[in-house]
C-alpha cells in the first residue's frame, strides 16, 4: 500500500470509478496523513449497484441452499489466505496495533462466514397443528430480496461478517456500504468475494458518504431490508427514511460496570481495563462508565492507574505498542470534550487527559475520578480510552446512575454474592450483562444487540438470529378436506 493505492467500488461483479470521477483521500489515522485515494461514490452509484442486486436476485434465489453456503465457506478460506495483508491494511488504515489488535481482527474475519454457512442447513421452517382439522400448516424460509448493508468502521474486518454472509446465504442479494474511513479493507474483502466465484450482482460495495450512498440505499423502493452498525444519531435518520423496511440495527453504548464491595479492586483492574482501553475505546461494549462501592474507590482508581500505564500508544507497527489511534479528528474532539466537560463538573483527572504530542488521532489512556451524574461520561456514548469512575454508597444511588443514561448494548457486575449477582443481572436495561468478567464477551454465533427500551438498537445480530433477519417467514396453509368443509356457519345457509 503506497501513497498512491486506489480502492475502487465493485458493482455487478467488476471493479469501477466513481460515476462522477470523484475521489477522497484514505488518510492513516496514525500520522493523520493520506494514503492512497478512494473512488468517492454518490447516489448514481448507490443506484446501478441497487439495479445489480436486483437483476442478480432472481437466479441467486434458485442456486441451491447448499451451494450458496459452498460460496460463504470459500469465501472464508480465502480470507484466511490473506490473513497477514488483511492485518497490514487495518493496521494502516485504522492504526491498530500490528501485533495485537490488527492481527487478532484479521484472524477471526473469516468466523462469521463459516458460522452462516453451517448454521443455515439446520434453520429449519415447522410444520404447525390447527384447530381445523382440515388444515395442515407449515412455515419456511424465504430471503427478502436486496439487503442494505451498512457497517462501521471500528472493526471493519468482522463487522460486514455479521450481515454479508447471512444474507447470502439465505438466498438475498446484498449492496453494502461501509464507513467511509474503511474503505480500504472493505476492496480487501471484496477482493475475496471475488476470488471465491459469487457470481455478479450478489455482492456490491458502494463507497462514498453514507449521507449519500448510504441514505440512497436505505430509502430506494428496490432496496427490502437495511442492516446497519453505527451510532444511534445516524440510526435516528435511517429509521425516518426507510418506512416499513425491515431494519436491523446495532448501536451505541455506554455499558456501566457495577462493582460491589464485596471484590478484591487488584483481581479485577485488569478485566476494567481491558473493558476500557482497548481498541482505543472503540468498542460499543466498552465499559463507558464504572460505579464502585465507596470504600473500594481509592484503590480501584490506583489499580486502574497503574493498569493504563500497559496500554502504550503510539506508532501501530511498533510490537510494544497496544492501543492505537481514534478513527478521525472529530472523534478525538469528542473525547476531549467529554473529559472536558466531566472536570467542569467536579471529577478530576487521575491519569492521561491529553492529545499525546505527536501527529495522529491519538488520546492517552485516561483514568478520571468522581464523574458526576450530569456528565456526558455518564450519559452518552464517549467512544475513547476513558475508565471513568465514581463511587456509591448504597445500591439506589448506583441505580441512578445507571439510569440516568438511555443507552443499553452491555452491562458488567462484579460481585460474590450470587443473589445480588442475579438481581442486577436480570434488572440491568442492557442486552446483556457479564457477570464477574470484562464487557467484550461475544461470539458470532450468539445474539447480540440492545434493549428495545433504549438506544442501542433493534434486534438481535448473530448465528440464527441474523438468519432470522434475512429472511421472511412464509406460511402455507394445505386444505386436505373438501374446498367447503371448512367454512364457518353462516346465518341462512
Ligand atoms: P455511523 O453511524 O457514523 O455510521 C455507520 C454507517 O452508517 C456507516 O456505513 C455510514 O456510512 C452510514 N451512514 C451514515 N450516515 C448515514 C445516513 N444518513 N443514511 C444512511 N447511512 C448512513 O457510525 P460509525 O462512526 O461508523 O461507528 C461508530 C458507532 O457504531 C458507535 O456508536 C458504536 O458504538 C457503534 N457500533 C455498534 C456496534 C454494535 O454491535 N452494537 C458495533 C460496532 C460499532
Amino acid at each position: 500500500m503506497g501513497d498512491s493505492a486506489e480502492y475502487l467500488m465493485y458493482v455487478d461483479g467488476g471493479w469501477r470509478r466513481a460515476v462522477s470521477g470523484a475521489t477522497y483521500d484514505a488518510i492513516d489515522p496514525a500520522r493523520g496523513a493520506p494514503f492512497g485515494k478512494v473512488a468517492r461514490g454518490s447516489r448514481d452509484d448507490a443506484q446501478l449497484a441497487i439495479h445489480a442486486a436486483n437483476r442478480a436476485r432472481d437466479t441467486w434465489g434458485k442456486v441451491s441452499l447448499w451451494e450458496r453456503c459452498d460460496y460463504a465457506r470459500r469465501v472464508a478460506d480465502i480470507r484466511d489466505q490473506h490473513k497477514e495483508e488483511l492485518a497490514d491494511i487495518l493496521c494502516t488504515e485504522l492504526g491498530k496495533p500490528r501485533h495485537g489488535e490488527a492481527k487478532m481482527e484479521a484472524d477471526e474475519a473469516s468466523q462469521p462466514w463459516r458460522i452462516a454457512a453451517e448454521q443455515a442447513k439446520y434453520f429449519e421452517g415447522h410444520t404447525k397443528p390447527a384447530a381445523d382439522p382440515s388444515k395442515r400448516v407449515l412455515t419456511f424460509w424465504r430471503p427478502r430480496g436486496v439487503v442494505a448493508a451498512l457497517t462501521p468502521w471500528n472493526f471493519p474486518a468482522a463487522i460486514p461478517g455479521e450481515y454479508l454472509p447471512f444474507a447470502m446465504v439465505m438466498g438475498n442479494t446484498v449492496v453494502w456500504s461501509p464507513a467511509p474511513t474503511a474503505a480500504a479493507t472493505a476492496c480487501k474483502l471484496m477482493e475475496c468475494i471475488h476470488e471465491a466465484g459469487v457470481p455478479a450482482g450478489v455482492v456490491n460495495l458502494v463507497l462514498g458518504p453514507g449521507n449519500e450512498v448510504g441514505d440512497e440505499l436505505v430509502a430506494s423502493r428496490d432496496t427490502h431490508a437495511v442492516g446497519m452498525t453505527g451510532s444511534p444519531q445516524t440510526a435516528q435518520v435511517i429509521a425516518s427514511r426507510a418506512g416499513v423496511k425491515p431494519c436491523l440495527f446495532e448501536l451505541g453504548g455506554n455499558g456501566p460496570i457495577i462493582v460491589f464491595p464485596d471484590v478484591d479492586p487488584a483481581e479485577i483492574a485488569a478485566s476494567i481495563g481491558f473493558a476500557c482501553f482497548f481498541a482505543a475505546g472503540q468498542v460499543c461494549s466498552s465499559g463507558g462508565r464504572i460505579l464502585v462501592a465507596e470504600r473500594l474507590q481509592r484503590d480501584l482508581t490506583d489499580a486502574l492507574v497503574e493498569e493504563s500505564k500497559r496500554w502504550i500508544h503510539g506508532d501501530p507497527w511498533d510490537p510494544n505498542v497496544v492501543m492505537g489511534p481514534q478513527n478521525n479528528l472529530q472523534s478525538v474532539n469528542k473525547v476531549a470534550a467529554h473529559v472536558a466537560d466531566a472536570v467542569t463538573k467536579g471529577a478530576r483527572i487521575a491519569v492521561g487527559g491529553h492529545r499525546p504530542d505527536h501527529p495522529g488521532f491519538f488520546y492517552e489512556p485516561t483514568v478520571l475520578e468522581n464523574y458526576t451524574l450530569d456528565s456526558l461520561i455518564n450519559r452518552e456514548e464517549t467512544f475513547g480510552p476513558v475508565a471513568p469512575i465514581t463511587s456509591f454508597s448504597n445500591e439506589d444511588e448506583a441505580w441512578r446512575y445507571v439510569n440516568a443514561c438511555d443507552l443499553g448494548l452491555v452491562s458488567a457486575i462484579f460481585t460474590r454474592d450470587v443473589e445480588r449477582a442475579w438481581r442486577w443481572a436480570e434488572q440491568l436495561n442492557t442486552g446483556m450483562t457479564i457477570v464477574n468478567d470484562w464487557t467484550h464477551f461475544w461470539e458470532h454465533h450468539l445474539p447480540f444487540g440492545g434493549l428495545a427500551s433504549n438506544r442501542s438498537g433493534i434486534g438481535r445480530i448473530g448465528g440464527r438470529h441474523t438468519l432470522e433477519f434475512m429472511s421472511d417467514l412464509k406460511i402455507i396453509v394445505f386444505n386436505v378436506g373438501r374446498p367447503s368443509e371448512g367454512l364457518p356457519p353462516m346465518a341462512g345457509r
